[in-house]
């Protein structure tokens, strides 16, 4: 088994004399800012001119500067924009204020793993990558607890990287949820996979695949997105609370048994065969050089899809059924 990292085995007085700069203030940005600004550290925000979210940090009691000055400023520099901006804001704004003794700081490492952002040797190259969004590792972090994160070291130059990103990692609230070591590449291929093959990918299709069969035997939608859909979210819950078995104890055994006998004709050696061509575009950059190149082109590809998906039935029916729950407007 592997180890993961509580409080006791990360040193806060590490970050005590550093100045940590946070590119970009959305999902993760705000949360890793406030984090580390209510354990003591000295933060900036890093915003291009003219972002909306300067005015939110602002606010936040954050000093807000732009992404070359906030470099320039800090020890620390954490890059947390999305994914296909890092590059470019990288080369022009941030690569000249490095220098020896800094620190440069991922939350996913898509652009180092697929060499999109080559650092100097001269700097300490690392990743604290929480395993939940932004808002929940804020809201954690402000309820005493934590959500759990991934660190990993890509260049130890100072020789206390390590330590350093285990520092990090307490400092926004991870170590009291536990930290596990990685590496850019398991990281980056295993977060991508996850997403494409089951969580986002996978998810979705077997949602409109379930929806779209029901409705087309004569099923009321309403009917078809409760059942396909909305209960998704309570199967989900029991499993990541108690695994497979405690899911499988809460479901009637007249569910149990449509698991055991249908699940193993959705999902065959085809399907893991399909699993394995998708890990394999991950792992050789086939994905990764389709990706960057959809977005050169403004992203055509994904605007397409997401217009399609907006108009389709389950979209529909969910929307008017949504507005009906209470539970979900006091949210
Ligand atoms: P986001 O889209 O929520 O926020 C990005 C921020 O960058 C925004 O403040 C935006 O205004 C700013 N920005 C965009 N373009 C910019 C530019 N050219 N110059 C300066 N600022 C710019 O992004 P996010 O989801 O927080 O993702 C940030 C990183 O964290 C990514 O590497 C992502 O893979 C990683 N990550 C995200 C999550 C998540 O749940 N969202 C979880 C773990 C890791
Ligand atoms: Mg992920």
């Amino acid at each position: 088994m592997a180890q993961l990292f509580y409080d006791s085995d990360a040193d806060l007085s590490l970050l005590q004399d550093k100045t940590v700069a946070i590119i970009g203030y959305g999902s993760q940005g705000h949360a890793h800012a406030l984090n580390l600004k209510d354990s003591g550290i000295d933060v900036v925000v890093g915003l291009y001119e003219g972002s909306r979210s300067a005015d939110k940090a602002s606010k936040d009691g954050l000093e807000v500067l732009n992404v070359a000055n906030a470099s320039a400023k800090a020890d620390w520099i954490m890059v947390l924009l999305p994914d296909e901006f890092q590059k470019d804001v990288y080369e022009r704004e941030i690569a000249q204020h490095l220098s020896p003794g800094k620190v440069l700081s991922f939350a996913h490492g898509f652009n180092i793993r697929f060499g999109l952002i080559k650092p100097p040797a001269f700097v300490d190259v690392v990743m604290i990558a929480p395993k939940g969004p932004g808002h929940t590792v804020r809201w954690e972090y402000q309820n005493g607890q934590g959500v759990p994160a991934l660190f990993a070291i890509e260049q130890d130059s100072s020789g206390q990287a390590r330590k350093l990103a285990m520092a990090y990692a307490k400092g926004i609230g991870g170590t009291r949820a536990g930290i596990l070591e990685t590496n850019f590449k398991e990281e980056t291929e295993t977060d991508l996979f996850g997403e494409q093959a089951v969580l986002c990918g996978g998810l979705s299709e077997l949602v409109k695949a379930g929806f779209e069969t029901l409705v087309d035997a004569g099923y009321q939608p309403e009917l078809a997105y409760f059942e396909c859909l909305h209960e998704v979210k309570l199967i989900v819950d029991l499993m990541v609370k108690g695994g497979l078995t405690a899911m499988r104890d809460s479901i009637s055994n007249t569910a149990e048994y449509g698991d055991y006998v249908s699940g193993p004709r959705l999902i065959t050696s085809d399907t893991k065969a399909e699993m394995r061509k998708i890990l394999s575009d991950i792992q050789d950059g086939t994905f990764a050089n389709n990706f960057v190149a959809e977005c050169e082109a403004g992203k055509p590809e994904m605007k397409k899809c997401r217009d399609r998906d907006a108009s389709l039935p389950i979209e529909k029916v969910g929307k008017s059924l949504r507005s009906m729950f209470s539970w979900l407007k006091t949210n």
